[in-house]
């Protein structure tokens, strides 16, 4: 059945999440997701330490299909060493993973990390046991390459609540120096796709949103991409780039500076578990190495209030890096505009 309200306008975001997002899912999703939110304004405050993770975080494969300059998935060594071996996170773990988070009403849960998740042929499956699982905001970002007609079918259907196009770009010259492996007249037709059949089938969800890096590449065009995207889908945003040390600092846009200011808010809002099982208290693509437990032996409730969890949010409050080698070059890999 059609709905009445569909939103006629895009909306865009620029430079800050406040957000047309929130009013969508509020109205949608209720008071339980208002809730969700005001805890996560705390945690990102680093005042609380809430029960359990509000965010979990899944790379099911580690794995991309292009090799874009600015990612590690660009570097063929980056990349073998960052999911060398890696098959799709066994399914008996993911579904241990849903069943303590059901415990704990874990309210949100994405799909993707530093891979691809339409490489995952059971991705959609995997999305309608997490809303089973109890879980209210359910998030994927994807390079929308792989987003085909049957794909755009079941994801409309599988209770996804967010989609982020990781596009970077607004045309095809620039795409091909950005996005290699990809094709931009594929990715407009995919996504042009997705979003008249959300319109077809009257729903406001999942809320879309194109997505740029502030590369080299991108920062003299953000009014251009920001024009060209908010037509095609709700919401536009920008992210600072952050380099990949010693591989890709020469991709910052020209004049920039690192940002001396960074905080890191991860440990406090989430828990990251990767194909391997293992999981990080962040989403970083320098954390592969940053350890906490492993979901085929810990329970995520122990790894939340570790002592290594603890220790990490301890030194980050404070604002110390340096306690460790990880953390000390991804705080130190930031640039802003
Ligand atoms: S500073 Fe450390 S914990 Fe924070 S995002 Fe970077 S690697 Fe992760």
């Amino acid at each position: 059945m059609e709905k009445n309200n569909l939103v006629e306008k895009p909306k865009r975001i620029y430079g800050e999440r406040t957000d047309f997002a929130e009013k969508v899912l509020s109205e949608e999703l209720g008071k339980r997701y208002i809730e969700y939110r005001k805890k996560w304004v705390l945690a990102s405050k680093r005042e609380v330490v809430t029960d359990f993770s509000l965010y979990i975080q899944i790379e099911h494969t580690g794995k991309c299909n292009l090799r874009c300059p600015g990612c590690l998935q660009g570097n063929a060594s980056l990349r073998q060493n960052y999911s060398r071996g890696f098959t799709p996170l066994d399914l008996k773990l993911y579904q241990k993973i849903l069943n303590e988070a059901k415990r704990y009403h874990c309210p949100s849960i994405s799909f993707h990390n530093n891979d691809e998740p339409l490489l995952l042929n059971d991705l959609e499956t995997r999305i309608k046991m997490a809303k089973q699982a109890g879980f209210i905001d359910l998030i994927m970002t994807t390079n929308a390459t792989l987003l085909t007609k049957e794909r755009t079918e079941k994801l409309l259907e599988s209770g996804l609540t967010k989609i982020n196009f990781s596009v970077d770009t607004y045309n095809e010259q620039d795409y091909k120096k950005i996005r290699i492996g990809g094709d931009f007249k594929t990715v407009l037709k995919n996504i042009g796709y997705f979003m008249t059949r959300r319109k077809k089938m009257g729903l406001q969800l999942p809320v879309t949103r194109a997505t740029c890096v502030l590369s080299k590449f991108t920062y003299k065009d953000m009014k251009e991409f920001q024009e060209f995207w908010e037509k095609r889908v709700d919401m536009v945003e920008f992210q600072n780039f952050q380099a990949i040390k010693g591989y890709t600092e020469e991709l910052a846009p020209p004049g920039t500076k690192i940002d001396s200011n960074f905080t890191c808010l991860a440990p406090w809002q989430q828990l990251v578990i990767r194909a391997n099982g293992d999981i990080l208290p962040c989403c970083s693509f320098y954390a592969a190495p940053l350890v906490v437990g492993n979901i085929s032996k810990d329970s995520l409730y122990d790894v939340w209030h570790s002592s290594k969890m603890e220790k990490i949010r301890e030194e980050l409050l404070k604002n110390n890096f340096s306690f460790s080698p990880i953390c000390q070059a991804c705080a130190g890999t930031f640039y802003t505009l």
